[in-house]
C-alpha cells in the first residue's frame, strides 16, 4: 500500500525494507510448527529481540518507554513490510505488547512499568489474559474467580478459560472479584500474576484444528503481593477496558498467512473467476472498505485522536470477510482443499483462514456483541436491560 507514501513515509519503507532483507531472511518458507506449538513462541522472543535491537520494536511508543516515537503510520508500514515474511509474530508476543503493557503504562506506579515495560519490549517477558472464566466471557463483568486480602498479598483461588499462550507465559495479567457485595462491575481489582506462582495448573484446550493455542487455568490459593495489583482496589472494570480497547483496536491485524481476495482470485483461476464475478465483486468490496475505513482511523490516531467506539467495526467486518473469502476458496479447490496436508500451502492457507475466523468472530468481543456496541454508542440506540444495575454481586444468581 506504498502508493501514497509520502516523501518520509517512503524512506522509512525503505529502511524497514533494507532491515528486514539482512534480518528476516531465516523467515521466507512458512513456519512447519503447529500453532500452540511452544518453540514458536520461543522464536517470537528472539525475534521480538531482534526487532528491538533494530528499533523496530514499539515504533509509536514514546521514547522513553523505548520506542521509536514515530507515528502510528510508520507502524503500519513497518507491519506491511514484516508481513511478507513468515516471522513468528502472535499472540505470545502480542498479548504482552499490544494489551499488557498499554494496560500497565496507562495504570501503573512507575516501579510497575520499570519492572515489565522494557522487558517485554525486549521479548524477555511473555504474557497471557487472564480474564474469561466458565460464566463470564461477553458479560466479562461476572468474574467469580476470587481475591481476598491476605496481609501484604491476595490469595486468589478460581478457573479461567480460553487463555492464550498461558502454557508458555511468564506472567498474566487477571480480573477478579476483591469485593463480592459490591455491584458486578465494582467489586473487581486486576493483577499482574507470575505464572510460575505455586496453585497455578495450566490444562491445553484442542481445538478445531487439532492444535491448542489456548488454555483452562485453575488458580488454587494462589499468592500475589498487593504491588502485583494494578490500579486501586476496586477499579479493576476501568483498568480492564484499556486492555480491551487495546485488543480491539490490533485484533483486526492481518498476517501473511491468511488468505485475502488476491490470493482468492490467484486459487480460483480463470473459469473460477469467471463463474463468481458477483461475489467476489462484493467481497473486494468489502476488503477495499476495510482498508479505507482503517487508514481513515489511522489517520485520525495520527493527529492526536483515540480509537472511537466505531473502531470496532474494523474486526466485526474482517472476521466476516475473511470466513466468506475462505469458504470460497476451499469451495474452489474442491476436495483438495479440505483434505490437503502440510506442504499445499496455498489449501492450508484456506483452511487455517476459515477455521481462525470463526475463532474471531468470539475472540475479543463476539459479533452481537460489538453490533450492540455500536447500536448503543455510535447510532445512539437504547442500550440493552441491565437487571443486574446496582445489585451486589453475591445476590445476583451468578454469584451466589
Ligand atoms: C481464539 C480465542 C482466543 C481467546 N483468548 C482469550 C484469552 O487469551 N484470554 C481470555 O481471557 N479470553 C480469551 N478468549 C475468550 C473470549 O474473550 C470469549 O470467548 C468471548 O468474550 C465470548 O465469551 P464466551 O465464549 O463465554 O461466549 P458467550 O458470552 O457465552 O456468548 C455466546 C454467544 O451468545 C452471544 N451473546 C452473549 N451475550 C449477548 C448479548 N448481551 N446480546 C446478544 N448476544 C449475546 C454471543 O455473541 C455469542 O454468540 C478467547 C476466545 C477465542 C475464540
Amino acid at each position: 500500500m506504498d502508493f501514497n507514501d509520502s516523501a518520509e513515509e517512503a524512506a522509512f519503507r525503505a529502511e524497514v525494507r533494507a532491515w528486514l532483507q539482512q534480518n528476516a531472511s531465516d523467515y521466507t518458507e512458512p513456519l512447519a510448527l503447529r500453532q500452540g506449538d511452544p518453540r514458536i513462541a520461543e522464536m517470537g522472543r528472539s525475534w521480538q529481540k531482534q526487532k528491538a535491537k533494530g528499533g523496530f520494536a514499539a515504533i509509536s511508543w514514546p521514547v522513553e518507554a523505548g520506542g521509536r516515537g514515530a507515528s502510528p503510520i510508520e507502524e503500519v508500514i513497518f507491519a506491511e513490510e514484516e508481513g511478507r515474511y513468515h516471522v513468528p509474530v502472535g499472540p505470545f508476543v502480542g498479548i504482552g505488547i499490544n494489551l499488557a503493557v498499554p494496560t500497565i503504562r496507562a495504570h501503573g506506579t512507575p516501579e510497575q512499568i520499570e519492572k515489565f515495560a522494557r522487558p517485554t519490549l525486549l521479548g524477555e517477558i511473555l504474557w497471557c489474559q487472564l480474564f474469561s472464566e466458565p460464566g463470564a466471557g461477553s458479560d466479562l463483568a461476572a468474574v467469580r474467580t476470587r481475591a481476598t486480602r491476605d496481609g501484604d498479598d491476595w490469595l486468589v483461588n478460581g478457573q479461567k478459560v480460553w487463555t492464550s499462550w498461558a502454557h508458555t507465559a511468564d506472567w498474566g495479567i487477571m480480573l477478579a472479584r476483591t469485593d463480592p457485595e459490591q455491584a458486578k462491575h465494582k467489586g473487581l481489582s486486576f493483577f499482574l500474576v507470575d505464572m510460575r506462582s505455586a496453585g497455578i495448573d495450566v490444562r491445553p484446550i484442542r481445538s478445531i484444528s487439532g492444535e491448542s493455542e489456548f488454555n483452562e487455568v485453575f488458580l488454587t490459593d494462589v499468592r500475589i503481593p498487593d504491588s502485583q495489583r494494578l490500579g486501586a482496589v476496586g477499579d479493576g472494570w476501568k483498568v480492564a477496558m484499556t486492555t480491551l480497547m487495546n485488543e480491539r483496536a490490533s485484533a483486526a491485524d492481518q498476517s501473511q498467512s491468511l488468505p485475502d481476495v488476491e490470493s482468492l482470485l490467484a486459487a480460483l483461476g480463470e473459469q473460477g473467476r469467471a463463474a463468481n464475478t458477483r461475489q467476489l465483486a462484493s467481497l473486494y468490496a468489502r476488503e477495499q472498505g476495510l482498508k479505507y475505513f482503517g487508514l481513515r482511523q489511522l489517520t485520525r490516531l495520527s493527529q492526536g485522536g483515540n480509537p472511537d467506539p466505531i473502531s470496532v467495526m474494523s474486526k466485526l467486518v474482517y472476521a466476516n470477510l475473511l470466513q466468506d473469502v475462505s469458504a470460497l476458496g476451499l469451495d474452489a479447490l474442491g476436495l483438495p482443499g479440505a483434505f490437503a496436508g502440510r506442504e499445499n500451502h496455498e489449501a492450508k492457507k484456506f483452511q487455517y483462514g476459515y477455521q481462525w475466523s470463526a475463532a474471531l468472530r468470539i475472540a475479543g468481543g463476539a459479533d452481537e456483541i460489538l453490533r450492540n456496541q455500536i447500536a448503543e454508542r455510535v447510532l445512539g440506540l437504547p442500550g440493552e436491560i441491565r437487571s443486574d444495575k446496582g445489585v451486589p454481586f453475591s445476590q445476583l444468581p451468578v454469584g451466589r
